[in-house]
């Protein structure tokens, strides 16, 4: 009974976790996240230390390891793109250090095929098939925010390829001015809304639902002594954001009367897909590497707070 009420005080927020491989021409290969159980279960180890204190273990609701496919991370997913066309909040994240695979799994690596293609292309894809298939039920208009576009703009569209063009146009806007994308898109946060309107064509009710899918900036603390000026400030900016939403999502499972949505402007923008009645699912990423260490164990700190 207890355990049935916890599942339920939490059932609004699913924690995933995503461990990629190591690359092609990655030197070294020690990894510090040891064992991936088959129960949402691994294993961190402290290069620096031994006996009891080197293994840290966290529990996630899911564990993808380095050989999980696109399909497979997706699989689960589909019932939240369901429920955004019944008219709830969705807000689906990937949170981790830079180089982690954020991008890889929210929208694709360069030059992917579809079956390289992340959650943003299916989720997209899913949408626009179910309304095809509740076209006798349902009457659904869809429009697009893309907000990694500056000057946002809100778009009607009908199919996954109005939206892989608007994306398009948006990642070449990320890209203007900066002397490397990779960098850019490091410190900012990309977020596509997607908002969908609703008529249930036999009672007339209307529905209103909503479809976040955010690659955050990457969550690595910047030296103090490396960063200065802008660059310090920026560093500072993206840190408050993430722990804003931190606290947020961690007030949310704990189910407390305040949310503290206000204290940035990401927590507001998603603040229709977060709470309430809407489901949350978070993709922490993780880098294998002992040289990541310290920053797998801050991402899954964050984790093991909101989780
Ligand atoms: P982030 O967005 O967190 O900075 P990226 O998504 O850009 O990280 O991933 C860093 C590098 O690792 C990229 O070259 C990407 O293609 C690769 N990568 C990430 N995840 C995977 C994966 N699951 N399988 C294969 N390559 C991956
Ligand atoms: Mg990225």
């Amino acid at each position: 009974r207890m355990f049935n009420e916890l599942q339920e005080l939490k059932g609004n927020i699913r924690v995933y976790c995503r461990i990629r491989p190591f690359l092609p021409g990655q030197a070294a290969k020690h990894t510090t996240v040891e064992y991936i159980g088959e129960h949402g279960e691994l294993a961190v180890v402290n290069p620096s230390k031994q006996g009891k204190d080197r293994r840290r273990n966290f529990k996630f609701n899911k564990i993808f390891g380095p050989e999980s496919t696109q399909a497979e991370v997706y699989s689960d997913t589909q019932p939240l793109i369901r429920s955004v066309l019944d008219g709830y909040g969705v807000c689906i994240f990937a949170y981790g250090q830079t180089g982690s695979g954020k991008t890889y799994t929210m929208v694709c690596p360069n030059g992917a095929s579809e079956e390289d293609w992340g959650v943003n292309y299916r989720a997209l894809n899913d949408l626009f098939s179910i309304s095809q298939n509740r076209r006798d039920s349902f009457l659904y208009e869809i429009q697009l925010n893309g907000l990694a576009v500056p000057d946002a703009s809100m778009h009607p569209v009908t199919s996954t390829s109005d939206v892989l063009e608007l994306i398009g146009v948006g990642l070449k806007n990320r890209a203007v001015g900066a002397t490397a994308m990779n960098e850019r898109s490091s410190r900012s946060h990309s977020v596509v809304s997607i908002h969908v309107r609703g008529k249930d064509l036999l009672s007339g009710a209307a529905l209103h639902g909503n479809l976040h899918l955010v690659d955050l900036a990457g969550s690595e603390r910047v030296d103090r002594s490396e960063a200065t000026g802008d660059r310090l400030k920026e560093a500072q900016h993206i840190n408050r954001s993430l722990s804003a939403l931190g606290d947020v999502i961690f007030s949310l499972a704990q189910k407390n009367s305040h949310v503290p949505y206000r204290n940035s402007k990401l927590t507001q923008l998603l603040q229709s897909s977060l709470g309430g009645q809407a489901k949350t699912l978070m993709f922490v990423q993780l880098n294998p590497d002992v040289s990541s260490y310290s920053e797998t164990i801050s991402t899954l700190k964050f984790a093991e707070r909101v989780s």
